[in-house]
């Protein structure tokens, strides 16, 4: 154990000064091709790949290092489109919200953020918090902290009553009527004033809760929340600033509102029905599917006081769903993002959703590919993010076996390295 440690802060101080790392793959699967190539070198030098060479090549000087993953399947950083970096629900999580500091929240943010990376995610989409998601970006980024690198949107936007209106459920007079800056909008001008707030907050994107959803102390967990001119102001006004639009929506009638407003990715999808399938095709809006999410919250919506009473309801009918639409998505030829809602289960287990997307009918390389070369597409980091190749950012995995034959691989990633750096080995 102790050769274990030593060996490990030897490989970290030779990759900070510099040398260049040689990753000998016994399979490494190219993410463009969709295909497994095997018996390779990636040449790694500071945070970049440099070089991918055929079969397993030796070290130009005598202080390069190389790493063995010839029995490992190895592959690009994988890529959380929904995870919520700041939280894990439980119990208390309804009572956290009045107790919390934000210094609290940061603290366990660091341990999520950890989890998140040594699991192999080495980017996320933070689709919402309190806004200590942006410190967090930017001590992962200064490497205060160890983390994925975070898209985040900041705040939720959301109407009063809707599924990101956090005053939901507390009594009266304990809170203020929240406004746009807090992420509730009820007009077209408020939509644009929110979407500028977290602009200037720092936000990467903006997420809205396009209908009502599980979790949210309200009693619909599928009604429309926002008019289509809304949506549309939101997703204008993002534009401005170049950020792109997700959308949490459960409902069929609040996903085609949002789609039409302009969203780029639907979350969840739950009640989608085959024409809202074709009208995510013809805008190019892409489901996030989160069937972990569903999973977890069917299963503990069972456990008596775990949620609120008016939460079970809703868990135990949009938790079934989320995997079958998946599904019919997929075969229907809808855009799919790998994306898992972490934070509603604990963090650290995002490898369950390549198994769940199996079961319901996508190939695994399909869904490595979402995870990887779709999303960094989608984050606009297509040419540096997602692939394997000379000149990208030398975030790279490994898996014991081959993904392709046993997808369960996945929960358990082995090697890690972000930015050139080795987390995991
Ligand atoms: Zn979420």
């Amino acid at each position: 154990m102790k050769k274990v440690i030593q060996l490990s802060i030897l490989l970290l101080t030779f990759t900070v000064l510099g040398q260049n790392t040689y990753l000998h793959c016994g399979k490494l699967i190219d993410t463009e091709t969709g295909t497994i190539e095997t018996e390779k070198t990636i040449i790694v030098s500071g945070t970049k790949i440099i070089a991918i060479e055929n079969g397993y090549s030796s070290t130009k000087s005598g202080e390069d290092i190389v790493i063995n993953l010839k029995n490992k399947t190895v592959m690009p950083g994988l890529i959380d489109m929904h995870v919520h970096i700041e939280q894990e629900f439980g119990p208390r999580t309804r009572l956290e919200r009045f107790i919390l500091n934000e210094s609290d929240i940061a603290f366990n943010s660091v341990v999520y953020s950890k989890e998140i990376l040594l699991s192999g995610f080495t980017t996320v989409r933070d689709l919402g918090g309190t806004g200590v998601n942006i410190s967090v970006r930017n001590a992962i980024n200064g490497g205060k902290i160890e983390g994925p690198r975070i898209f985040t949107a900041g705040k939720i936007i959301s109407s009063t009553g809707g599924h990101g209106d956090f005053t939901n459920g507390a009594k009266k007079g304990l809170l203020d009527d929240p406004g746009p800056e807090d992420g509730v909008v009820n007009s077209v001008d408020d939509a644009k004033k929110a979407v500028r707030q977290r602009y200037k907050n720092g936000a990467d994107l903006i997420k809205i809760t396009a209908t009502g959803g599980v979790l949210s102390v309200a009693k619909s967990g599928d009604n429309p929340q926002f008019t289509v001119e809304e949506v549309t102001a939101i997703c204008d006004a993002a534009r401005d600033y170049g950020m792109h639009v997700a959308a949490h929506a459960h409902g069929d009638e609040g996903m085609q509102r949002a789609i039409l407003g302009g969203v780029k990715t639907i979350e969840h999808g739950t009640y989608m029905s085959d024409e809202t399938m074709e009208l995510m095709k013809k805008h190019d809006a892409y489901l996030v599917p989160t069937i972990t999410a569903g999973k977890e919250v069917e299963e503990k919506a069972k456990i008596k006081g775990f949620y609120p009473d008016i939460v079970v309801p809703k868990a135990l009918a949009v938790g079934p769903q989320i995997q079958g639409t998946f599904g019919r998505a997929y075969k229907k030829g809808v855009n799919i993002a790998f994306g898992t809602d972490a934070g509603v289960f604990k963090h650290g287990n995002s490898g369950k959703e390549f198994g769940y997307m199996v079961e319901a009918g996508m190939p695994a390389m399909e869904t490595i590919k979402s995870a990887t070369i779709t999303n960094a597409m989608l984050l606009g980091m297509g040419s540096e993010l997602g692939q394997l190749k000379e000149g990208y950012i030398a975030d790279i995995i490994a898996v014991n076996d081959d993904p392709t034959k046993n997808i369960s691989t996945m929960e358990d990633v082995v090697f890690v390295m972000k930015d050139g750096k080795i987390y995991k080995d």
